[in-house]
């Protein structure tokens, strides 16, 4: 095998080609396809592609994205699993899939507020109140108030229920003290989703409960944080005597955990396309080689292969999973921590495979921050460690 064409993963194919006939399952949802397509020709710029690729490392890229985030949602496009009274299209998980695929094939960015569409409204829409539905949702959804998550503190990462931030009532309010870090977009947040300590006494999963906090209040500061990639994506977040109406509790009070447990568990579409992104980086990989005449070793070649059909097995099992899910069957209870497990690793092969085949071409442009962001994809959301804790015990019925 050379790096001559014959490996690239699909789907490599122009947008707007129609069917890939390689491509799994009976529901290809062909017009959801073609109509995003013709969207996405008419509507997306290169400007904001390149804002895309380029993240929100500057208050520049993050207009250009809000903008566009506002061009997508007056489109019906910035959330289509949302329902359709909240402005999205009741999309199925399938139908998830198929846009992304799209969106992923035309480099377009999704919504700037990943964090709100994706984690925190699910979390409103299953618990909020009607005032809360009615106050949060439609900013979310157009990137007009972004949200960020303040779960990890200093000492309390992996196990979230040792958190110690207190929100403690006082006449019909709550008074919040404490440290959160890791924020991702902390410091563009208007309002955080924030887990603290309203029961001090009760054991640690319990008397934790959820506040939506607004990030103007006095008290709040966030501090960026800049990582080794040279940007600042996440910020520490530091709580001094901050007031909030008891209105900013989100579900029951002390159920905090509960609507944790909520909040994390909306991410299946999230995990079945993180195939998608590889499967770019990937093709664009074998591009980048083949242009610049790289001649492969042969421990080379049997790496791309490998990661090749890593990424194959990766598409397969979640597909096979969303079909069987599809047709009413139940989730498996390990898949997401088992496709973030193997994203994080094919990932991490991926970006040292591209400096050991591009050589110093390999730490250029987007494979610099690809290679340098790529150790910290096996620590967020869920250490590699505790996603194969999960995988022990819930897949395999490994004792704890
Ligand atoms: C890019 C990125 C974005 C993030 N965004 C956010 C965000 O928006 N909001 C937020 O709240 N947090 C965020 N985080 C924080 C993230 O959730 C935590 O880093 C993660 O939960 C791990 O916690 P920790 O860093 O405190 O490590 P610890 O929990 O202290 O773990 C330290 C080490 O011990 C291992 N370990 C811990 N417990 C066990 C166990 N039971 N069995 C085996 N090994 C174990 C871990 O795997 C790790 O190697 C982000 C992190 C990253 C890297």
């Amino acid at each position: 095998m050379g790096i001559d064409g014959s490996l690239a993963l699909a789907p490599d194919r122009a947008p707007g080609d129609g069917p890939d006939p390689g491509s799994p399952g009976p529901e290809r949802h062909d017009e959801l396809r073609r109509s995003l397509t013709d969207w996405l020709r008419a509507n997306l710029t290169p400007e904001v592609v390149a804002a895309g690729q380029a993240g929100m490392v500057s208050t520049e890229t993050v207009e250009i994205l809000r903008a566009w985030n506002r061009v997508l949602a007056d489109a019906g496009w910035a959330a289509i699993s949302w329902p359709a009274e909240y402005g999205g299209r009741d999309a199925s998980v399938a139908e998830q899939l198929a846009f992304h695929e799209v969106m992923t094939g035309f480099k377009a960015p999704g919504p700037v507020n990943v964090i709100g569409v994706a984690n925190v409204a699910p979390a409103i829409m299953a618990v909020g109140t009607a005032e809360q539905k009615d106050r949060y949702l439609a900013p979310m959804l157009r990137g007009d108030e972004i949200w960020c998550q303040g779960m990890s503190e200093p000492d309390s990462g992996s196990d979230l229920a040792s958190l110690r931030t207190t929100a403690l009532a006082d006449g019909g309010e709550f008074v919040i003290n404490g440290q959160k870090t890791w924020n991702s977009l902390g410091q563009y947040a208007d309002w955080c989703q924030l887990y603290a300590r309203t029961d001090p006494t009760a054991p640690k999963h319990k008397g934790i409960s959820c506040l939506l906090v607004d990030m103007r209040s006095p008290g709040v500061e966030a501090r960026p944080l800049r990582t080794m990639t040279g940007e600042a994506a996440f910020s520490e977040l530091f709580f001094s005597d901050v007031r909030v109406p008891a209105t900013a509790l989100l579900g029951p009070i002390h159920e905090g955990w509960r609507v944790a447990m909520t909040t994390l568990s909306h991410e299946r579409a999230g995990v079945a396309r993180l195939h998608l992104g590889l499967t770019a980086r990937f093709n664009d990989l074998l591009a980048e080689a083949r242009q610049s005449g790289v001649e492969a070793t042969s421990v080379e070649r049997d790496r791309l292969a490998q990661l090749y059909a890593f990424i194959s097995c990766m598409r397969w099992m979640t597909t096979r999973e969303l079909e069987a899910v599809g047709r009413g069957g139940q989730p498996s209870p390990a898949m997401g921590s088992l496709a973030k497990l193997m994203w994080a690793r094919a990932t991490q092969e991926l970006a040292d495979l591209a400096v050991s085949l591009l050589g110093s071409g390999g730490l250029e442009g987007a494979w610099t921050s690809n290679f340098i962001a790529a150790p910290g994809v096996s620590i967020a959301g869920g250490t590699s460690d505790i996603n194969r804790n999960i995988v022990a015990e819930h897949g395999l019925g490994l004792p704890r």
